[in-house]
């Protein structure tokens, strides 16, 4: 057993201790067993956990990067408050098109609502958003006294889709479902399929696909966009980031789905497989070499002369004019070491950015990324599915008479699956080096131990533990929000993140965190020679 892990969780109560040790994991590559990490489990209460809840899923995370949609968080003020802005999904607004980003809508739940029901309060909330916005969406999602209180809000949502000849679909995403986020992800994946995807029928271009899992935070996915137009695709939708449910309709329509974050959107890309045909591809722009490589397979898909010859002829270009500006930063960087806490996907992410500038990964962990995310996809038949994610609806499609296709043969898939990550994801752990740790769901104790015995030079993580991390002397970099810095994706994304770390790194204030009469003899004198004295 290792000696590190033992000190931490020595101190919990036996049950904790129990509980704990499954979701920590010291990577062996040795053992004769695949390694497993608990996850996608309640969590312990009272540890001060990092986790959010299933509305955030639904409403923060997949949905509210649509800028067209108007979304009504139905229930008391906070959750909408708090979810609004707060994450930087960007959008730009073309030509006249709704924005509705810098908004949030909320039915502001009073008592007399929960003791009387909020459901006329709701279908106010829709009148008065058609009558203002005119928009040609409306998003409903519950919080949690919705669920409690028995509001109908799927038959609000019908009558008021009737009504105003609008698409208008309900969300029931209470907070309390599920364990963390995830769960919320998943009932807005199964929203979209069965109300969204599937209903436009926009032509297409060549090399036709859709960005799937990219949520634009401070940018990404514009320079993603930029990287994959200079090539030559065709981004029929991008889901969510910068996205319109006016172009998710016609998603369905695409050659291939392109996935970044796969905990988020595994749903969709796997009921699109099934309803539409469509396979999908993991892939990762986080971090030069991952972009390249995505790129190439992407390339390989499509496998078309013309686009290998231009995929290679961008990466070559584009490089030339990185490299050169990446060097001064690599040097602050290289030798250093990190520990990486992120919600579903970063984390892993991340470690191909930070190798590229010479930094190793030494700790990495998931808020609520289920056992696949770490170990990969192999390992979702042994999945037992328990108590507290059966309330998560799981949908099953089928073939779609009007528009499901064959896009390849079943010899040419079978050879690419083999040189491809095609409807596969093989998860963090394999990544990581022998002796890294591995932890799930990191709470507050855990955090601040293991930067103590670990001393990463850098820890990437959120706004709940950044400080916490910068009063213990580590560098923090926020991997959800960027520190209200990036883009960090692609090409141009690496040198910013690389300069954003280095910059970090070399902030002279981490020389001056212990003051000198901590550190050196403070006080000076000198003895003089007095006439007579002794
Ligand atoms: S847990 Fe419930 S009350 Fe809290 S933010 Fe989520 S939906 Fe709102």
């Amino acid at each position: 057993m290792n000696q590190n892990f033992d000190k931490v969780i020595e101190k919990y109560p036996a049950a904790v201790f129990k509980n704990r040790k499954k979701h920590i994991v010291v990577k062996d590559e040795t053992s004769a067993e695949p390694q497993e990490v608990a996850s996608n489990v309640r969590t312990i209460p009272g540890i001060i956990t990092n986790r959010g809840c299933c509305y955030a899923g639904c409403k923060g995370v997949v949905l509210g990067p649509l800028r067209d949609a108007v979304i009504i968080t139905h229930g008391p003020i906070g959750c909408g408050y708090y979810t609004w802005g707060t994450r930087r999904n960007k959008g730009r607004t073309k030509d006249d098109e709704l924005n509705l980003l810098a908004y949030s809508f909320s039915t502001d739940l009073q008592e007399s609502d929960i003791v009387f029901g909020g459901e006329k309060k709701l279908v106010q909330a829709i009148k008065e958003a058609v009558e203002i916005f005119k928009p040609k969406t409306i998003f409903i999602c519950s919080t949690c006294p919705v669920g409690l209180i028995g509001d109908d809000i799927h038959a609000v949502a019908a009558k008021a889709e009737k009504e105003y000849g609008i698409k208008v679909t309900a969300f029931s995403c209470e907070g309390y479902k599920g364990v963390s986020q995830s769960g919320g992800h998943h009932i807005a994946n199964n929203g979209l399929i069965k109300h969204i995807i599937g209903t436009g029928d926009k032509v297409v271009g060549k090399y036709s696909i859709n960005m799937l899992g990219e949520y634009n935070i401070g940018g990404d996915g514009w320079e993603i966009e930029r990287i994959l137009k200079k090539i030559g695709y065709d981004i029929v939708a991008t889901i969510p980031g910068n996205g319109t449910v006016e172009e998710m309709k016609s998603a369905h329509m695409a050659t291939l789905n392109v996935i970044q974050c796969h905990r988020s959107i595994n749903y969709i890309g796997e009921m699109m497989k099934t309803k539409y045909g469509q396979d999908w591809l993991k892939v990762n722009f986080i971090g030069i070499n991952s972009t390249i490589k995505s790129l190439r397979d992407l390339a390989k898909y499509f496998d078309d002369p013309e686009l290998t010859a231009r995929t290679e002829a961008v990466i070559a270009e584009e490089l030339e004019e990185i490299m050169p500006q990446l060097e001064e930063f690599k040097e602050v960087c290289k030798g250093k070491t990190a520990a990486l806490f992120v919600g579903g996907s970063r984390a892993h992410h991340y470690q191909h950015l930070l190798k590229d500038i010479g930094v190793e990964t030494i700790l990495a962990g998931y808020e609520f990324a289920h056992r696949d995310d770490y170990e990969g996809r192999e390992v979702i038949p042994n999945i037992k599915e328990d108590g507290d994610s059966k309330n998560i609806e799981s949908i099953e499609v089928e073939a779609d008479p009007k528009y499901y296709k064959v896009f390849l043969s079943e010899e040419r898939y079978e050879k690419l699956k083999d040189e491809i990550p095609l409807n596969y994801y093989s998860g963090m752990i394999k990544d990581m080096k022998n002796g890294s740790y591995i932890i799930d769901d990191l709470n507050h104790y855990e955090t601040e131990e293991f930067l103590n015995i670990l001393k990463p030079d850098i820890f990437c993580s959120g706004i709940k533990d950044k400080y916490v991390s910068h009063k213990a002397g580590v560098f923090s970099k926020q991997l959800h929000s960027y520190d209200y810095s990036g883009p960090y994706a692609g090409f141009k994304g690496a040198v910013i993140f690389a300069r954003d770390i280095a910059m970090g790194l070399k902030t002279p204030s981490w020389k001056l965190i212990n003051p000198p009469w901590k550190t050196q003899p403070m006080l000076e004198g000198s003895y003089a020679e007095i006439e007579g004295g002794t």
